[in-house]
């Protein structure tokens, strides 16, 4: 299909550009700009969107499921997150798997292609992580990060498997993080009790992302600046976070953005298969479910879209257990409680991201040559239309009446 879009306002997202024209031919986007410096091709279909605005699609690179399902799964239940994920504006998301048999899943719904939402390989926020030690868990020592696990998730993912998270204070953490540099997959700092010494011997290694930043890493104390302290002030690292309003006070993201700079930070979502359920109980203690999770039964309860652990005790219940909302909820909190533009939150969404996860050159921004994955939103990021290589996978009526 060759489309030209027209639009009042386009964030590519580094710059804004007024009455612009985007022109996709197939999978690719083969022209963006102003449209008095760009002719239509006449065998070109047109589409008018008037004032609504032309983003980047988002894209998730931390997301264990949403929809009832987790990413692993099967090729079947990572299908079913894509399709979920295209209705919220997602584009493109990295499938986060922590066990080998689960990442063959993952593996098999890319080699078959997916549908909704572009998988571009598999990120593992598991095996390595420091365990939680929450109150009823085994106080048994940390499992060692050890060459023996990493190879078998390394030959499952065959080839796929595209960021590994480790904590560092594991045993073998530190060479663990070696291995996954010295396999060129990308290395995440997650997890764990580390303090900033062992953050920077962590970055020495090759970590080159600070896993949701703030969350289940020690804090910033002005004698022991911690492993947040590392995340903020280490240029060399870039900072995830959960942007979902639960996980992190608005004025904790705002000081990372003051000191890692726009280019800097990246949100994602987090979710697990509980986004997109409506509010109630969930026990999924039966299902073999996220390495990051496994370590309970797991049961839930969904309360005005934060889940809860439930049903487990009195010395647990109550604790925040994971993200509900999509990627694009973050860009509306990032507006809305820190006070960022649209054009630098969707920055954050799209473009950083991708240049954390290496993908920036297929993807990320609206540039010639990328995939033609974008949104059609209006100024409160509500969504009309979400394209993925160059498909429209959802739409409303709006958009279809301002069509042609
Ligand atoms: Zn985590």
């Amino acid at each position: 299909m060759k489309l030209a879009i027209k639009t009042q306002r386009l964030i590519s997202p580094l710059k804004e550009i007024k009455d612009a024209v985007i022109l996709i031919d197939g999978e690719r986007i083969e022209a963006v700009g102003k449209h008095e410096n760009i002719s239509i091709p006449s065998d070109y279909e047109i589409m008018d969107v008037g004032d609504k605005i032309v983003t980047p699609g988002l894209v998730d690179i931390h997301n264990h499921g949403a929809n009832g399902y987790f990413a692993r799964e099967g090729a079947d239940a990572l299908q079913e997150v894509c399709t979920w994920l295209g209705k919220t504006g997602t584009t493109c998301w990295m499938a986060t798997i922590g066990d080998p048999e689960g990442v063959r899943g993952g593996v098999e719904a890319i080699k078959r292609g997916t549908e909704g939402c572009y998988v571009p390989g598999i990120r593992c926020e598991g095996p390595f992580l420091y365990p939680k030690y929450l109150p009823g868990e085994s106080p048994a020592p940390p499992p060692p990060a050890d060459e023996k696990t990493f190879m078998e998730m390394y030959e499952a993912g065959e080839g796929h498997i595209k960021i590994m998270d480790c904590s560092p204070d594991l045993p073998g953490g530190l060479e663990t993080i070696k291995r996954i540099r010295d396999h060129g997959i990308i290395s995440a700092f997650a997890h764990g009790n580390a303090g900033y010494e062992l953050f920077m011997e962590a970055v020495e290694c090759g970590v080159t992302i600070s896993t949701h930043t703030y969350n289940v890493m020690t804090g910033m104390h002005h004698r022991r600046p911690g492993a947040v302290g590392g995340a903020l002030t280490c240029d060399e690292v870039m900072a995830e976070i959960t942007a979902d309003g639960v996980h992190v006070h608005p004025v904790a993201m705002d000081v990372l953005i003051r000191c890692k700079g726009l280019d800097r930070v990246y949100l994602i979502s987090d979710t697990q298969a509980i986004a997109g359920l409506p509010d109630g109980f969930y026990d999924w203690s039966d299902r073999i479910i996220d390495g990051e999770y496994n370590w309970v039964g797991v049961k839930l309860k969904k309360e005005n879209g934060v889940a809860r652990l439930a049903g487990m005790g009195d010395d647990v219940d109550g604790a925040i257990s994971s993200s509900c909302w999509p990627l694009k909820k973050g860009i509306q909190n990032m507006i809305n409680d820190v006070g960022v533009s649209l054009k630098d939150a969707f920055r954050m969404g799209s473009l950083n991201p991708a240049v954390a996860a290496n993908l920036d050159h297929e993807l990320g921004s609206l540039v010639r040559g990328k995939r033609a994955d974008l949104l059609v939103i209006d100024e409160d990021v509500n969504l009309f239309m979400t394209m993925v290589g160059g498909k429209i996978v959802h739409e409303t009526e709006l958009v279809a009446e301002l069509e042609y």
